[in-house]
């Protein structure tokens, strides 16, 4: 208990050491959203900088997230010269408020060019300064969204800000029709559930595909996969468990409540769930909890790979973003009560979330698309492509009993009604059932498990908030115009259970029945990253990200390229990695064990002709076919990768050459090289195996 948050800058600290009349002005900015005060800034910065001092920090740094998906940090000392040939130590108001990266060396997707590069960074006081320790010392930590010198979001914390705004403003709407006058600001809340796995750093260090791609570019299944079922929740190891206890440790210490931890279901694989908070500081701390992981694994030598699919055959890792919405005084919005059908603000609530998954179920989709996620989406573990809703069967008759107007029963004994009362016992609810589902209804909130695991959470819940802001926003409309708001609200949401029922479904979301009524039903189905990005710029979603002041034109534009740029660069490195490992390494071990074996059938030949069998020489045939494939397959995706790199036209007809082109001929090359990896003598393999790879010792 001492020792968490200790390394926050919190309200409690800020309680402390700040006049009263400063800290009020700065909880009204960061509970209410009241403009942030830049008088205060200078006494801010003076306490905030005494208080890190005193815990050793030396340096502090603007802590930002561009648009690559990671964080970025420049760190500058508090020190300051004196005349007296010393130093002091100092931190100005304006050095709190506003940095000034180059901006034209981040992904901006032409918003800015090299000789454009000014940028600057903004203090974001709703999420708190930390401290960070580690190898270079302690750090002072500021939150910071960041912007281009013309105005524009080069970041995805400022967009993510934006939709916060829009969606309290219109969740405030409604919430006043139900005669609520006290709520002052509605926030969305978020709770990111981490997957990643663990290999041996000596091993990761020998697989040129794991340091530059993240996953494995190559590798036949080993003998046992994940078919035990005997690694999800599995006793958890020594050297894992003291990793973990480490990550605990240091997660606590930035105040970022790591809860939950267990063994996932592909061998090597874990899972990490910190309790929700505030959208804008879980995004923030999910950073973190990447960073930590990776950090904290080196020191056991470990390597943390997040991405999604680091390895063939087995589960890739996601991340489940569970969201909700709540008042300023934690009233939380999805909260059915006992009886939901005598709950109409929460019914609202829900009907809004539907009527905007089933219209932007295209943006839904978009925000998880990233080139791992293509590895897992609809390849039957994670969720499929296709954006549905999970509501449970109380829920569902609820809807039923709306459509047909009249609402009398809530069903009781259902496994949701028995949650309300225990909420987080309702919170283990991905039953074999809904766990397909790719946004399911947990209790009271929503769980979106697309989200690929590597990325930001920021995307996803921009594109969640601004939805629902534009269907609170429509009802409001509605609502508000009406005659009889008695009258006209069961009306409503019997309008949008007919018109978005078909985004409902409890059933397994893995079979092929599904896909086809999907598709009778008329929903999206987008297999792939490159079919998903168009999404950002069409004229629906520039409507609204502009009407709730989201993302502009130009900056959605900006994503739309550098999500591209991106793909294409993505599948362009892992190209050149497989052509450098199969030309440098595969090849060159199959070689030799040709030339071994044929020099051992020599020997035999010579010394004892009688023993010579047709099975050594089928063994030299079989690999010298193998290798006739492989050399033809390098050859191919050589060709392929190099007049991608000549390719003329648009962004996009470049991702869509990488991806019917490039795509598949790295398929064709890896088939060829895992079969060879079965017949090659074990020893002379150049790099560690999946076995290796995936048992941990
Ligand atoms: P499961 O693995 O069964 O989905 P976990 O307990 O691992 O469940 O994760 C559930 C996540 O949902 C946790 O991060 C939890 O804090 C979060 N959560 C619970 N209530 C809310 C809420 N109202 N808003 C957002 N997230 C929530
Ligand atoms: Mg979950």
């Amino acid at each position: 208990m001492e020792r968490f948050a200790a390394n926050v800058f919190s309200e409690t600290v800020m309680k402390e050491r700040l006049p009263k009349s400063v800290y009020q002005m700065l909880i009204k900015t960061i509970k209410e959203g009241y403009p942030l005060d830049p008088k205060c800034a200078d006494v801010v910065a003076n306490a905030m900088k005494e208080w890190a001092v005193e815990r050793g920090a030396t340096h502090f740094t603007h802590w930002f997230q561009p648009m690559t998906g990671f964080t970025a940090e420049k760190h500058d000392s508090f020190i300051a010269p004196c005349s007296d040939g010393k130093v002091m130590m100092e931190f100005s108001g304006k050095e709190l408020i506003k940095g000034e990266p180059d901006a034209s060396s981040f992904p901006n997707g032409g918003l800015r060019a090299t000789f454009e590069a000014r940028g600057y960074t903004a203090w974001d006081c709703t999420s708190p300064a930390f401290l960070r320790e580690d190898a270079g010392g302690i750090t002072l930590c500021i939150p910071t969204a960041f912007c281009a010198y013309t105005g524009e979001a080069l970041d995805k914390k400022t967009p993510l800000l934006r939709s916060m705004d829009a969606i309290s403003k219109e969740a405030l709407r409604i919430l006043r029709l139900f005669g609520d006058t006290t709520t002052t600001r509605v926030i969305t809340t978020v709770g990111a559930e981490q997957e990643y796995f663990l290999v041996d750093k000596d091993h990761y260090e020998k697989r040129k595909d794991l340091i530059l791609a993240g996953r494995t570019l190559f590798g036949a299944m080993p003998p046992k996969g994940q078919e035990l079922e005997d690694h999800y929740f599995g006793s958890i190891k020594e050297r894992i468990a003291a990793f973990m206890r480490e990550v605990n440790e240091e997660l606590w210490k930035m105040g970022i409540p790591a809860k939950t931890q267990h063994n996932e279901v592909a061998p090597g694989q874990f899972e990490l769930a910190p309790v929700f908070t505030t959208t804008n500081i879980a995004v923030d701390q999910n950073q973190l909890v990447m960073d930590t992981l990776k950090k904290v694994a080196l020191r056991h030598d470990l390597v943390c790979l997040l991405h999604e699919k680091p390895f063939a055959g087995v589960n890739g890792s996601g991340k489940h973003n569970n969201w909700s919405m709540s008042t300023n005084d934690g009233q939380n919005l999805l909260e059915p009560g006992k009886t939901p059908h005598e709950n109409a603000q929460f019914l609202t609530f829900l009907c809004a979330v539907i009527k905007a998954v089933d219209e932007h179920a295209d943006l839904l989709r978009l925000a998880c698309a990233n080139p791992g996620n293509d590895h897992r989406l609809g390849a039957n573990e994670a969720p499929p492509a296709i954006i549905s809703v999970f509501l449970g069967d109380q829920l569902t008759d609820i809807l039923e009993q709306m459509q047909n107007g009249g609402l009398k029963r809530s069903k009781q004994g259902g496994k949701m009604t028995i949650g309300v009362s225990t909420l987080p016992t309702l919170a283990k609810d991905s039953t074999d059932r809904n766990r397909t589902s790719p946004f399911a209804f947990t209790g009271n909130k929503f769980e979106f498990r697309m989200v690929p695991s590597s990325i930001s959470v920021a995307g996803p819940n921009t594109v969640l908030n601004t939805i629902v802001a534009e269907a609170l926003a429509q009802i409001a409309d509605r609502l508000e115009e009406a005659e009889d708001f008695n009258t006209a609200l069961p009306q409503l949401l019997k309008e949008i259970v007919i018109n978005h029922k078909r985004i409902i479904f409890n059933g397994n979301n893995y079979s092929q029945d599904w896909v086809e009524e999907a598709q009778r039903r008329g929903l999206p189905n987008i297999s792939s990253t490159v079919e998903a990005i168009p999404a950002l710029i069409t004229g629906k979603s520039r409507e609204i990200f502009n009407k709730h002041k989201v993302l502009s034109q130009e900056e959605l534009y900006s994503r739309y390229e550098i999500m591209l740029e991106r793909y294409c660069k993505q599948l362009n490195i892992e190209a050149m990695t497989m052509l450098d490992m199969a030309k440098r390494q595969i090849l060159p071990a199959a070689c030799k064990y040709v030339s071994i074996m044929s020099e051992a059938i020599n020997n035999i030949k010579a010394a004892v002709p009688q023993a010579m069998t047709s099975g050594q020489e089928r063994v030299v045939l079989e690999l010298a076919a193998n290798i006739q494939a492989l050399q033809e397959k390098i050859e191919e995706l050589d060709e392929l990768v190099g007049n991608g790199h000549d390719l003329q036209g648009d962004t996009y007809e470049h991702a869509v050459y990488y991806r019917d082109k490039i795509f598949p001929a790295m398929d064709c090359l890896r088939s060829v090289a895992d079969r060879l990896e079965s017949l090659v003598e074990a020893k002379l393999w150049p790099f560690p195996t999946y076995s290796e790879l995936l048992y941990i010792v």
